[in-house]
């Protein structure tokens, strides 16, 4: 079972604490429609990892079983400590070229794509990442450390960034110095001048005091979140694609092949460019989704929760076909949801289709992807995906999709 679903229940209960305070605290920290999405987009990355896995664990297994210099033994104590650093290390820079070549930008863009900063966006994660990441570890299976160790520390490295993504906790001295914290990090989120790549550590920051990108946040400047060509769609699915697309544009209208590959490998501003200024007239985006719009998405977005955490819990084991009938359920789920949360033409007709397709199954099938559900539950749940529809047309009967608009930073 994947480790990330039992993070899950942690994850949900501390983003609604971490909601409920920063209404006090932190006023415009959240957007719900932000928040769901960006909750899409880490469902999204969980579901592309499991048909990944091969790439992030599989090549390093066989690197290490094939080619490794040295064996380090994993009951050593300081062979954990010295796996966790070197993992950090090999994160920092894998990041920063996530932020400096256009390929891997592609990918890491993802996480940056909101313009709010909280819980949420620490689950905003790429579902492309796997495809790039993976030589940047290889030298860890090389210097023989163990497969279970590697696995461990990755999930380490990765959990413990999941805190850092707050406004509530303020600066912490001499801890900002040495670890990633909330401050330095709200810093690497930020699109001003003085922001840009900057402070890329996963645990530990002084990668970036010793490779002279670490700045410390500014107590006269906010930090303005988010990217500075802006992604202005909650749609998680083109939200990982969009940037390769643009890459690709530019690409194939290269002269030469060589300036057609050369592409792909440049900073994302594009060679000796300075990436386009920030607008001064930034405002965060929005849609014309209606607020009963909004509640239905939250409301199919709780549902979503079981069915999610069920495939992340057991994709592994279920053969390749159920595999991917599951995750089309998924992304149909948050496709369809996203386009309910931008008001799109047609998105309550298709979100009906959606529903009453999802739910069919359910009541039909016996079993739902290996779990024994008797009908006493499968039935209520059901309901409760289908009852909200009347809610949804019912009162947004009003709201007529129309373009989408951009929400003011004080908002
Ligand atoms: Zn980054
Ligand atoms: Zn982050």
């Amino acid at each position: 079972m994947s480790p990330i679903a039992y993070a899950i229940p942690i994850f949900m209960l501390s983003i609604v604490v971490e909601y409920l305070l920063s209404r006090r605290r932190a006023p415009g920290a959240y957007d719900i429609a932000d928040g769901i999405t960006s909750l899409h987009f880490g469902v999204l990355s969980q579901i592309a990892g499991a048909f990944t896995f091969f790439l992030t664990i599989g090549i390093y297994t066989w690197t290490f079983e094939h080619f490794r210099l040295a064996t380090l033994p994993q009951t050593e104590w300081w062979v954990w400590l010295f796996a966790l650093l070197f993992y950090d290390f090999c994160y920092y820079w894998v990041h920063r070229a996530g932020h400096e070549v256009n390929l891997l930008w592609g990918a890491h863009q993802v996480h940056h794509s909101s313009e709010y900063y909280n819980l949420t966006t620490a689950l905003r994660q790429t579902a492309t990442g796997a495809f790039t990441a993976w030589p940047f570890y290889l030298a860890m299976a090389l210097a023989g450390v163990p497969p279970f160790v590697f696995g461990v520390v990755a999930l380490i490295d990765l959990l413990y960034q999941y805190w850092v993504h707050t406004q509530l906790v303020p600066k912490l001295g001499v801890i900002d110095r040495i670890l990633v914290t909330p401050s330095n990090h709200r810093v690497h989120h930020g699109q001003n001048d003085y922001c840009l790549d900057r402070n890329y550590g996963g645990i530990f920051i002084f990668w970036d005091r010793l490779f002279g990108t670490f700045v410390d946040e500014r107590d006269d400047e906010p930090v303005v979140y988010g990217i500075r060509s802006p992604l202005g769609s909650y749609d998680p699915v083109w939200g990982n694609l969009n940037v390769y697309r643009d890459i690709a544009r530019q690409s194939r209208a290269a002269p030469s092949l060589a300036k057609a590959i050369g592409v792909w490998f440049e900073p994302p501003a594009g060679r000796g460019k300075k990436p386009p200024p920030m607008r001064e007239d930034f405002r965060r985006y929005d849609s014309s989704a209606g607020a009963s719009a909004r509640r239905y998405a939250l409301w199919q977005y709780v549902l979503l929760i079981a069915p999610a955490t069920h495939f992340i819990a057991i994709a592994r084991q279920l053969e390749w076909l159920e595999r991917v009938q599951y995750a089309l359920i998924l992304v149909a789920w948050i496709w369809s949801l996203s386009s309910v949360l931008e008001a799109r033409a047609q998105s309550r007709r298709v979100e009906t289709l959606r529903v009453v397709a999802t739910a069919s199954l359910l009541i039909s099938s016996a079993s739902w992807f290996g779990l024994a559900m008797d009908i006493i539950w499968r039935a209520p749940f059901a309901l409760l995906m289908l009852l909200p529809l009347w809610y949804l047309y019912r009162h947004d009967q009003a709201a007529t999709p129309t373009p989408s608009s951009r929400s003011s930073i004080s908002a």
